[in-house]
């Protein structure tokens, strides 16, 4: 039997980047939170320190900070008339499991979207005609747009100290930056990262032949960097060990060193480690969510968290 706890405001399920956002946010705005994450608390200064953080075998090859792929998976079918199998073995695709999410290894690549992007659906129909799209393909416009995001990206990118060089500024095309870029109300919050020789190189020989080359904007902090919510950035070292490893310079933008600790400094605010949801709990007539279930996977235990509103943030 599960023990059942007296209900929050919100329980989400997951605490990578947009859990995080979320605690952040809403226990900002009043709101009782809960955040249930199946993976363990580690923090930069024990887990992601130098020389600890460079062990290959750990990270790259047993995979130690993503899900694990013999206790639980996805499952993976290519047309609904198939059976789905079990993921086993992680390729490409490596979901987190850690405070912090798949962002504690992810790369920090930040790129925005145009507004074509938000429009997918309508640019086809609009191009090929009504009938182009077959009827059984789900693909939709986001139904919001590039303009009413800007200040969200723009808030984002100074959360995450995203390092790089606006292309275009309210319209006005930008030296050096990506001119393709949707128009942007400033710069980023850090300048471009130090190019490599490979970069110059190949950065030269684009724009003899013509095209405008740009460094890629990329949540890695280019200098030492105080976020807007206070939260505090080391410089890149350009060590390589950014994809599938914690940053050893606290200079790779991710949830566990900004939004989660502001989320966890306030009273309204608890995080469940190793607390693994396993259902969603609905009302009698099946049309509103009341909770989730969870597993302490440490001990067993199986608990009820009733919620007015449940967030899946789980990937
Ligand atoms: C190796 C790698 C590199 C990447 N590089 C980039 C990049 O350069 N640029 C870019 O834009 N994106 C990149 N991504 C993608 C990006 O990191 C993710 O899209 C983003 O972090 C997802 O955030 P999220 O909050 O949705 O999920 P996550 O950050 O994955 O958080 C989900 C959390 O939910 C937990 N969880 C899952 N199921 C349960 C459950 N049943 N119960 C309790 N907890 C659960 C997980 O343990 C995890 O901590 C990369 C991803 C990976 C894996
Ligand atoms: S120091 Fe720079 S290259 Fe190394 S992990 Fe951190 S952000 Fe990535």
């Amino acid at each position: 039997m599960a023990t059942k706890l007296p209900e929050v405001d919100v329980v989400i399920v997951g605490l990578g980047w947009t859990g995080g956002i979320l605690a952040k946010e809403l226990t900002e705005a009043g709101l009782k939170v809960v955040a249930l994450e199946r993976g363990a608390m580690r923090t930069s200064e024990n887990d992601y320190a130098l020389p600890n953080i460079r062990d290959e075998l750990r990270y790259v090859v047993r995979h130690d900070l993503m899900q694990n792929t013999a206790r639980d998976t996805i499952t993976v079918r290519n047309n609904p008339q198939q059976e789905a199998l079990p993921m086993r073995k992680l390729g490409s695709f490596l979901p987190g499991e850690v405070v912090g999410g798949s962002a504690v290894h992810w790369s920090g690549h930040t790129w925005r979207w145009t507004d074509m992007e938000f429009k997918v659906r309508s640019n086809y129909e609009e191009r090929y005609g009504k009938k182009f799209i077959p009827d059984d393909m789900t693909i939709q416009d986001w139904g919001i747009s590039y303009a009413e995001l800007e200040p969200y990206y723009d808030k984002f990118e100074r959360t995450a100290a995203v390092s790089g060089k606006a292309g275009n500024l309210a319209g006005k095309i930008q030296d050096g930056g990506n001119p393709f870029e949707a128009p942007r109300e400033r710069e980023y919050p850090l300048p471009p990262l130090t190019p490599i020789l490979a970069s110059e190189m190949f950065s030269e020989a684009a724009r003899n032949a013509g095209y405008h080359p740009f460094p890629r904007p990329s949540a890695n902090a280019s200098e030492p960097y105080t976020n807007p919510d206070g939260s505090k950035f080391g410089a890149c070292q350009y060590c390589g060990y950014c994809q599938r490893f914690g940053c050893e310079a606290n200079a790779k933008g991710s949830p566990h060193i900004t939004v989660i600790p502001i989320a966890m400094a306030r009273p309204n605010f608890e995080l469940r480690t190793n607390s693994w949801v396993t259902r969603i709990l609905k009302d009698s007539d099946g049309k509103r969510v009341t909770g989730v279930t969870y597993t302490n996977i440490l001990n067993g235990e199986e608990f009820e968290q009733p919620a007015s509103i449940v967030l899946l943030c789980a990937y």
